[in-house]
């Protein structure tokens, strides 16, 4: 098969990606593969809103002060004038969203509603009550039917294939047959998702955000960026870690400990509930190890989220996705009880290391959406601008990857690495399996939430990473591919995105290690304080062709604010 350029991946990074490829190709084939359905991709899951500054409710917010913001909330670590871009962008994507149909929430005023949000000095997150993602998602989705768009549905990316220089093309299978394919491709987008799903257990993310396209980044000796910073958010469900949206403490929700004390008065506060992320969840975990959490019969402790004095009204009109959840899932009725929260691994700001251009350094391979690093998140990210970010980036990645494949032919060769995919998973099929791949993804969430979790130190790290290096090599050794069919074989699936989950925490761990300090997302006991002297960096990991890893240091632009403390 041949595509001009191949977007892998049907998020809103990937569909925005496509779309604005199919406006600026004339005559060029734009394909859209994805392992799920475009509609059932996480972005969906999306609940509380997208950030621009419209300035229509609170009519001092500005372009500037959502950079500011942004930079301030990422603990200094995003590229300045990336995210400036991003910032800059936001207005104008956001009614460009509206135009094709994106069924915004309103003002009385008939202008787009905006709520406050975790690190924002203004209520600048555009909603649809709960449901943003979701909303965004079917919109695109729809007017990319609209334009004709080719989808290869249900059908999972292996591999990316280069000659050093340039994109040949990607591996593939074809899901519902079995077929492994190579697609020659003169650009290729990864805007593949985030891998939070390396917390099984302990995570707010969709079965799939496994890291697919992250991985075969790394195994195509692409550099990852700042891979260790890893954002807990504050409100994950008790005993599921489904996520609460910020919306709930945007509307107004409180956290209260086991004291009825609304506890964020100590640790922010100017912002309380507001603050950021990282700093929340830092506080829930305090007051928990501290002893004034909650415990249930099975162990699991938590801190209250507090809806009950919003009324009925509010909760059902603004926050129905939440109450449903919250009923489904604990079996409470948030209007008449509060929620049993604890922070859940969430969203991962590291990720293929890419310009702002979504270039990465092979030409003809980009990357867009949570896959991606350009930085615009740094250290943490604030809520609201990740939905930002893939439909901004996607839109570059697709413009820039069609200017591109428009300049050049299809580089030659690179079948013979189908012939190495063909072989390997011919392996899982033949050989027999000696553990279960259910209980070691659950022995790799465990170790993850145990060893990388919102608090970290040497000493647990390295443990964690110990034991991380067994499970590898059992998992490598040990697993085999169960369901020996070809056609819909989820067994086979499962086992390659936990091997591609086992490489991100692989690198995940190893730059934890490396970075002896604390900033935004990533906090050690042992080293409590920022050090912009020694680690004002981020860090690049790619592979050394002995397979260990390459560490190297790349410059932040710094170009518009002083790093300052952070204090809200
Ligand atoms: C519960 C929840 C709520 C959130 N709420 C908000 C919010 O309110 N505001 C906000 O800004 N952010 C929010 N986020 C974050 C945001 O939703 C995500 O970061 C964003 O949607 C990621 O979009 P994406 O397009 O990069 O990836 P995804 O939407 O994850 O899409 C990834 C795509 O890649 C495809 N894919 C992956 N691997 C392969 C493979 N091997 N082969 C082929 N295809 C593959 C998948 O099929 C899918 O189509 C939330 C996150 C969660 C978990």
């Amino acid at each position: 098969m041949k595509v001009d350029v191949l977007i892998v991946g049907a998020g809103g990074a990937g569909l925005y990606a496509a779309l604005s490829a199919a406006e600026e190709a004339k005559g060029m084939e734009v394909a859209v593969l994805t392992k799920v359905y475009p509609t059932r991709s996480h972005t969906g899951a999306a609940q509380g809103g997208v950030n621009a500054a419209l300035a229509n409710v609170d009519p001092t917010d500005s372009e500037e002060l959502h950079t500011f913001d942004t930079v301030k909330g990422s603990d200094y670590l995003a590229d300045q004038k990336a995210v400036k871009y991003m910032c800059f962008e936001a207005p104008r994507i956001i009614r460009e969203m509206e135009h094709m149909g994106v069924p915004f929430s309103r003002l009385n005023n008939g202008k787009i509603a905006q709520r406050p949000f975790g690190g924002a000095s203004k209520d600048r997150t555009c909603y649809s009550a709960d449901k943003m993602g979701h909303v965004m998602l079917h919109t695109l989705y729809e007017q990319c039917i609209k334009h004709d768009i080719k989808f290869l549905n249900e059908w999972f990316m292996l591999n990316i294939v280069h000659d050093g220089e340039r994109l040949q093309g990607v591996t593939a299978i074809n899901i519902a047959t079995g077929e492994i394919q190579f697609i020659h491709a003169k650009a290729v987008i990864l805007a593949t998702g985030g891998h939070s799903r390396i917390y099984w257990g302990y995570t707010s993310n969709a079965l799939g955000c496994t890291g697919d396209g992250t991985a075969a980044a790394l195994r195509a000796g692409l550099p990852l960026k700042d891979m260790e910073f890893l954002q807990f958010h504050p409100t994950g469900l008790r005993k599921s870690a489904i996520l609460v949206s910020e919306a709930a403490r945007g509307e107004g929700g409180h956290l209260l400990n086991n004291k009825g004390e609304r506890f964020m008065s100590k640790y922010a506060p100017e912002k309380m509930e507001l603050g950021p992320r990282d700093l929340v969840s830092r506080s829930i975990m305090t007051e928990i190890r501290e002893g004034r959490g909650f415990k249930d019969e099975e162990g699991r402790e938590y801190v209250h989220l507090d809806l009950t004095h919003l009324g009925e009204e509010k909760i059902k009109s603004r926050l129905p996705q939440i109450r449903e959840l919250t009923i489904d899932f604990e079996g409470i009725d948030p209007i008449k009880e509060p929620i049993p929260i604890k922070p859940t691994a969430h969203y991962a700001m590291g990720g293929i290391h890419t310009d702002v251009r979504c270039e990465t350094p092979i030409a003809g391979i980009y990357a867009a959406g949570e896959a991606q690093c350009v930085s615009v998140h740094g250290a943490n990210r604030l809520g609201g601008n990740s939905l930002l970010d893939i439909v901004v980036f996607g839109h570059v990645a697709g413009k820039e990857a069609v200017r591109y494949a428009e300049g050049t032919d299809f580089a030659k060769g690179g079948e013979s690495k189908l012939q190495d995919d063909v072989k390997f998973i011919q392996e899982l099929f033949d050989r027999e399996s000696k553990e279960t791949l259910g209980d070691l993804r659950d022995e790799l969430g465990e170790i993850m939430f145990r060893h990388f979790g919102v608090f970290k130190n040497e000493k647990e790290m390295q443990e964690g990473y110990d034991k991380l290096k067994n499970l590898i090599e059992r998992a490598n050794k040990n697993l085999a591919v169960e369901d020996k069919s070809k056609v819909f074989n989820t067994d086979l699936q499962s086992l390659l995105e936990f091997y591609n989950l086992l490489e991100i925490a692989d690198v995940l761990a190893y730059a934890s290690l490396q970075r002896k300090e604390s900033r935004g997302s990533f906090y050690r006991d042992d080293y409590p304080k920022r050090d912009d002297e020694n680690f004002l960096y981020h860090s690049m990991i790619s592979r050394n062709s002995d397979g260990s890893f390459k560490y190297e240091k790349g410059k932040v632009d710094l170009s518009l604010y002083e790093p300052a403390e952070r204090k809200y």
